[in-house]
């Protein structure tokens, strides 16, 4: 008889066992006596930290058992504070009012009553609050999808936003360990009840901000940490907040990328295209004939948000391109009309044996940069290529979820998929 199904039970419940299982690594000081203890855990197995709580009190347990002492040469902290007993507690009460009898440093922290001992700290206990807490919240995807960083850099030479030069924060490495320091502020407010602090959403902004979504630190990545997604992640949590912040200019060109109807498209067109690549390149002239803000050849670090100046100086440092058509490449052929499927041919070179194109121009190369649409519509045509496009001005969605807007981007996408069957069933004569 096949027991497959019942070795596989067993092999899943021995798996199950062995990944819960809890042991205690100790590393000692041959010279001094100290012994460190640590209990690896899994940070989302409720009943594994609960275990291990109860485990750090065998160990303290012992450890005074034996004639030792809760200390160490460092590491006694919120979380040793319940091992510490009566005396120790009142002996460091009276040595930290004698040198430092106003308080300046660390107030109250290791003295009775400072209610601290339910702030957030490494502890197990707190912990377990924190595992509840990742398991039912987005911060908990967040954090699955930075946790297995080993912290190697070598994601930091293809990284666009790691400019040293700079500051040393925004490779994707470093840009992980704040995301990690941002959840963790998360979840220690969430467990103190002392309400999200606005900052935290600022941080979580300039983390955020501080990516193009190019992917490229995915390849060099030895766990597959692709932080491009873990920018839009934070992106989107940001969004659903109401705390995504978004500058006058990405607004107006996520306003030109949705907008479908020609009249708009054509006045967002003549503004943002037209006017405003003319404004960016007579701005590149004056600032660099001028050079009005006397600012170093050499980039100043960024640690703050830049200043208006400095913002001025690098949209206008390079020239957008002047010689683009005036019009959109549906404007210039007619083919604004959502309800008509064009296809394009040239008469002379039809056959039943012509090769059938689906062009899918999207919004870059149809809206921004219609040069590049046109040219790719001339070649096929010139080549003996029937070319059909989808009706309407359309965009595939990706601007939308890479800058936070995930439902509308799976949306734009999602229809698009619809549509685009829809006419491959309709013209799967061609
Ligand atoms: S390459 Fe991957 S594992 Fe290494 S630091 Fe970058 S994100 Fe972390
Ligand atoms: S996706 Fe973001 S973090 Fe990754 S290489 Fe590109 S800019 Fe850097």
């Amino acid at each position: 008889q096949d027991m497959q199904a019942v070795r596989d039970k067993l092999d899943s419940i021995h798996s199950e066992l062995r990944n819960s299982r809890l042991f205690v690594a100790t590393h000692m000081h041959a010279g001094d006596g100290n012994v460190h203890t640590n209990i690896p855990v899994n940070s989302n197995d409720y009943d594994m930290l609960h275990e291990a709580d109860l485990v750090v009190e065998r160990i303290m347990a012992v450890a005074t058992t034996l004639g030792g002492v809760v200390s160490g040469e460092h590491g006694i902290g919120i979380t040793k504070f319940q091992f510490l007993g009566e005396s120790a507690i009142n002996e460091f009460a009276e040595y930290k009012n004698n040198v430092d009898p106003n308080g300046r440093f660390n107030r109250g922290k290791l003295a009775t009553g400072s209610g601290l001992e339910n702030a957030y700290t490494p502890s197990l206990r707190l912990l377990q609050q924190e595992a509840l807490i990742l398991e039912a919240s987005e911060l908990g995807d967040l954090n699955n999808a930075i946790k297995d960083c080993l912290r190697c850099g070598k994601c930091k030479p293809v990284c666009a936003t790691h400019i040293p030069a700079a500051n040393l924060l925004y490779s994707p490495r470093n840009k992980i360990l704040a995301t990690g320091l941002i959840i963790e502020a998360f979840l220690y407010e969430e467990q103190t009840r002392r309400g999200l602090s606005i900052r935290h959403f600022d941080e979580m902004n300039d983390i955020a901000d501080h990516c193009t979504v190019c992917h490229k630190c995915a390849a060099p990545c030895p766990v597959n940490i692709d932080f491009g997604d873990v920018s839009v992640r934070m992106r989107s949590i940001l969004m659903a907040h109401g705390k995504k912040r978004t500058s006058l200019g990405t607004r107006a060109s996520m306003a030109y990328l949705n907008a479908t109807d020609p009249t708009t498209v054509k006045f967002l067109y003549t503004g943002l295209i037209r006017w405003g690549y003319a404004t960016q390149r007579l701005g590149n002239k004056l600032l660099k004939k001028l050079n009005p803000f006397k600012l170093p050849s050499r980039p100043t670090h960024t640690y703050e948000r830049v200043s208006v100046p400095v913002q001025l100086v690098h949209l206008t440092d390079k020239a957008l391109p002047n010689k683009l058509p005036g019009k959109t490449m549906r404007a210039m052929l007619g083919l604004e009309d959502s309800k008509t499927v064009p296809i394009l041919r040239d008469p002379s070179k039809f056959s039943d044996e012509m090769e059938s194109v689906f062009y899918f121009p999207g919004c870059g190369s149809e809206r921004l940069f219609s040069q590049i649409s046109l040219a790719t519509l001339a070649m096929l045509y010139e080549n003996g290529a029937q070319t059909v496009l989808p009706p309407g001005y359309l965009c595939c969605g990706y601007p939308q979820t890479s800058g936070g807007d995930v439902a509308k981007g799976k949306k734009i996408s999602t229809d698009n998929q619809v549509l685009f069957h829809r006419l491959a069933n309709t013209l799967n004569y061609l």
